[in-house]
């Protein structure tokens, strides 16, 4: 069976991304993108803050974008999603093995950029307004929200955050958490309460949103009373966590107590010698179409230049053996 250079496992901006910097470094890169592939991009209408488009761009066509330009420089995409890896640390036992099913694919490096999921509510009506009017994104759609009323869902730090950003264009906030009690911490629930545009109603959770191609309206049910109310708004965030993509790697590779990988300081490399992790499975910050192209550049390029080094000494203890 033949060794690929490397396999990049994962069809976001950063799988894509590393996918272009291979293929143009030679290394004709095989990228298993997944069936559903694009990433949390697909499920954004307008992205008005990538650079180089100032105009703006819908998510899914910039996704179109990432894939053709990693295509026109030889990367092989295979939509397929990856059920099982092979990775590791001893020399002998490499190189790397990823499978999808029964077929076994092997690489001398291999990129994970598998990204994370935003949590969801759950509801229907959820899914059909995401992009019209249903966000997981303060940073990427605030803007969309100036002089608006919108509701945040969530208790944790994500939720004090995005609320509190959003009152930069929003006239009204709203959080909508399911406990009288906060997860968030201390210092960002105090920011959060000192702000005079953020709205409470505690204890109430989400049942249906509301709106016929945009929404209109959140129906909002007491978790104690059962009662029903219909906030009027024009945005919901959904602000309730993210799930790393990495259950492919437990016991494989190091993991935070979030399931988010953790690469060695300062570079894109795993804990695995060859494995490398680019985008929003190792970043629980940023997570930004950009931030995630970025660091699919960089784990690109961090295992091209471990390829050279393993060569080199590959190479330097064959001639010493002869
Ligand atoms: P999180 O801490 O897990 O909080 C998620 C919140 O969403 C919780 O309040 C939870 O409610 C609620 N929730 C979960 N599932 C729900 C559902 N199905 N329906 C309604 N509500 C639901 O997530 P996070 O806020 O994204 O934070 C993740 C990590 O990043 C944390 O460690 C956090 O400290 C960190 N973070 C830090 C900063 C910062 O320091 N600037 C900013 C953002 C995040 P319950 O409380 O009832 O479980």
């Amino acid at each position: 069976m033949s060794v690929n250079e490397i396999i990049i496992i994962g069809g976001g901006p950063a799988g894509y991304t590393a996918a272009l910097y291979a293929s143009r470094g030679n290394l004709e890169p095989l990228v298993f993108e997944g069936f559903e592939h694009g990433g949390q991009l697909m499920i954004t209408s307008d992205v008005d803050n990538y650079p180089g488009f100032p105009e703006g761009i819908l998510g899914p066509e910039l996704m179109e974008h990432f894939r053709n330009q990693a295509t026109r420089f030889g990367a092989r995409l295979v939509s397929d999603d990856v059920t099982r890896v092979e990775f590791s640390d001893d020399p002998i036992a490499r190189p790397h093995r990823v499978f999808v099913g029964d077929q076994e694919h092997l690489a001398h490096a291999v990129v994970v950029a598998t990204g994370a999921t935003a949590r969801q509510i759950g509801l229907e009506s959820e899914r059909r307004l995401q992009g019209k009017g249903v966000s997981y994104c303060a940073v990427c759609d605030a803007a969309f929200f100036r002089g608006a009323h919108v509701v945040v869902v969530g208790g944790g730090d994500s939720a004090m955050e995005e609320a509190t950003f959003l009152t930069k264009f929003a006239d009204r906030v709203t959080i909508v958490h399911r406990r009288t009690e906060l997860r968030a911490s201390k210092v960002m629930q105090d920011r959060a309460r000192a702000n005079p545009k953020i709205e409470w109603m505690l204890g109430a959770v989400v049942d249906e949103v509301l709106g016929d191609g945009k929404l209109a309206a959140v129906r909002v049910r007491d978790a104690g009373t059962g009662e029903v109310t219909e906030i009027a708004a024009d945005g919901l965030f959904v602000a309730i966590g993210h799930d790393p993509t990495t259950s492919l790697f437990t016991g494989l590779l190091e993991m935070d107590e979030n399931g988010y990988l953790i690469p060695q300081p300062g570079s894109t490399a795993t804990n695995v010698p060859g494995v490398f992790a680019a985008g929003d499975v190792a970043d629980h910050v940023y997570r930004q179409a950009v931030t995630a192209a970025g660091s699919g550049c960089a784990a690109a390029l961090d295992a091209e230049r471990w390829l050279t080094a393993a060569r080199e000494a590959a190479a330097a203890a064959a001639t010493s053996l002869a």
